[in-house]
């Protein structure tokens, strides 16, 4: 008889002292190393066959990989090994970064928000990674190390297909680094699952909005949507439409046409197609007008 989950197949466990040693590493075995915090994609790929790493690579216990810092200046440093849970509970985020906790709470259950981290939904980069939109809204960066050095990588371009990223073997993420949040923001993620507690969504729309009076509307927003593109899709031209009319029903019915047409959905066992497409207009238009309600004191 088949099994339909092979098991865990045999790898050596590395801890490694420093990040050097890590990258070092990983760089050396290429093909056969992968890093992990949670480890809660690795382990799941790795039981069903799909990874077949020889190496797996324990980075959660590396220096400055827990920090979870905010400055008003700043912005918000988020350690990569910092769980969602720490993440959601934490009064600053809940404070200045909302939207990041909101988005956060949709991930799975909470034991698996014990272990799953907002490095590893980024760095896993599935399109239908919940926090992946509003890390984008917020305009984050990655710090990654590596044998040449520290860089900062902005989310904007990093995500190149399902599970392919700009990451380069030997490259370690040490946190997510968010800029100063937008005054008077309001946000909203909207994730369809086909249940409420725990599934991938189907759809996943997140919108950021804010007064900004250099935009002919007054307004600045950004969206993103997950599951209906190859990677997490940013609707430039639905923004556009946003920060240039006036906010309103008729605005916000146009911005939706535009992240519908920017979207190219694909049919798979959770939804269809067409069904994602009438989904992302309905819950674009929901998530910005309650977000004009917050905003505009409605
Ligand atoms: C039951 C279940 C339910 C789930 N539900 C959801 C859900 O609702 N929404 C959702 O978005 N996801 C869901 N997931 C997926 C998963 O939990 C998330 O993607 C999680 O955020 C991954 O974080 P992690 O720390 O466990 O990553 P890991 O599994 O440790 O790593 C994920 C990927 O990132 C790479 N990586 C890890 N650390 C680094 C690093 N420091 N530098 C460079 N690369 C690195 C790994 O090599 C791997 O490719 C679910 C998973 C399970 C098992």
């Amino acid at each position: 008889m088949m099994q339909a989950h092979p098991g865990l197949p045999e790898f050596d466990y590395i801890k490694p002292a420093s990040l050097e040693e890590a990258s070092r590493f990983l760089a050396r075995r290429a093909g056969e190393a992968r890093p992990f915090l949670g480890g809660t994609d690795v382990f799941v790929r790795m039981r069903d066959g799909a990874w077949r790493d020889r190496f797996l690579v324990d980075v959660k216990g590396l220096p400055a990989m827990n920090v979870l810092a905010f400055d008003p200046d700043e912005g918000l440093t988020l350690g990569a090994a910092v769980t969602m849970n720490r993440t959601i509970e934490h009064p600053l985020v809940r404070a200045h970064y909302p939207l990041l906790a909101e988005a956060a709470r949709s991930v799975g259950g909470y034991q698996l928000r014990n272990r799953a981290t907002v490095a590893g939904n980024l760095c896993n980069a599935s399109p239908a990674g919940d926090t992946l939109g509003a890390c984008l809204a917020y305009g984050a960066r990655l710090k990654v190390f590596s044998r040449q050095g520290e860089r900062e990588v902005p989310l904007d371009g990093f995500f190149l297909g399902p599970g392919k990223t700009l990451l380069q073997p030997g490259d370690i993420v040490t946190a997510v680094l968010f800029p100063a949040p937008p005054a008077g923001q309001a946000g909203r993620y909207l994730k369809l699952g086909r249940n409420v507690l725990s599934d991938l969504s189907i759809v996943g729309v997140t919108a950021l909005g804010w007064p900004d009076p250099a935009r002919p509307s007054g307004y600045g927003f950004r969206l993103a949507l997950a599951s209906v593109a190859p990677v997490p899709l940013v609707p430039a031209a639905a923004e556009s439409i946003l920060s240039e009319q006036p906010p309103g029903a008729d605005t916000f019915a146009a911005g939706a046409e535009a992240a519908v047409a920017a979207c190219a959905p694909i049919d798979d066992a959770r939804a269809s197609a067409r069904y994602r497409k009438a989904m992302v207009r309905n819950l674009v238009r929901q998530a910005l007008t309650a977000i004009w309600e917050e905003m505009s004191g409605g």
